[in-house]
């Protein structure tokens, strides 16, 4: 691997981790070339609707659907677990870039539905200052922000030069046509409830742990 191949982050809660994410991310990945993909499982703010499952459900939920995947493109960083406070993404990237140093192309991956709320995050648009942001399709969410002002940001950064994104450190966001898979983690888990099969929807292995450890009854 190039000392500047673009190393990218996938941050989420995977409560549990689903097929919504993998085949998004694989397809993401072979559309931008990228050779390595970090899953980066996050704490949930006292604030927000906490997670069913505990961190280190979560956190074994991910290693199986890695383990599971034919192909080696991702590993995990359990850094945001191991604090006993929530960690606001920007601050992750600012230690990331310490340690990756100003010229390493990082980038951080997001759902069309997490690029429509950047702006509510903790300093979400200062994010691409360190960081490119890699958007994946989501069916059911808009294209553009819903601020004007935000969404002029959006459009100035916006590229379509995949060799830009492994050239650069940070700065520029590209929205790729992955497919449009309409899983998410809350259907899941209401399936699970209500007692409905989920096959297809997340690596078997993984049920295989939602069954043993009883999670989402
Ligand atoms: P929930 O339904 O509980 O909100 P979720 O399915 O959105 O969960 P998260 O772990 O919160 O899963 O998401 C992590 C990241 O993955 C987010 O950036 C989100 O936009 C993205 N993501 C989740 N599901 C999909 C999907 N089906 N297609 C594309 N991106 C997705």
């Amino acid at each position: 691997m190039s000392e500047r191949a673009l190393t990218a982050f996938y941050g989420g809660t995977f409560d549990p981790i689903h097929y919504g994410h993998l085949r998004s991310v694989i397809a993401l990945a072979r559309l931008v070339n990228l050779q390595r993909v970090i899953l980066l499982p996050n704490n949930v703010p006292p604030h927000r609707p906490q997670p069913v499952a505990s961190a280190q459900q979560r956190l074994a939920m991910a290693r199986l659907a890695i383990a599971e995947l034919p192909d080696p493109l991702f590993t995990l960083d359990e850094r945001e677990l191991q604090r006993p406070t929530p960690s606001y993404t920007v601050d992750t990237f600012r230690a990331l870039r310490r340690e990756y140093g100003p010229d390493a192309p990082l980038a951080f991956i997001i759902g069309q539905d997490s690029l429509l709320t950047l702006p509510q995050w903790h300093r979400g648009l200062k994010l691409p200052t360190l960081c490119h942001l890699l958007v994946c399709a989501r069916p059911g969410y808009d294209d553009g922000l819903a601020d004007e002002r935000d969404n002029r940001w959006l459009i100035r950064w916006l590229t379509r030069d995949l060799q830009a994104l492994h050239r650069q450190p940070a700065r520029l966001i590209y929205c790729a046509a992955t497919p449009q898979l309409a899983i998410s983690a809350s259907n899941i888990r209401a399936r699970y409830r209500e007692g409905r099969a989920c096959d297809g929807l997340l690596p078997p292995s993984v049920q295989g742990y939602i069954d043993a450890q009883g999670l989402y009854l």
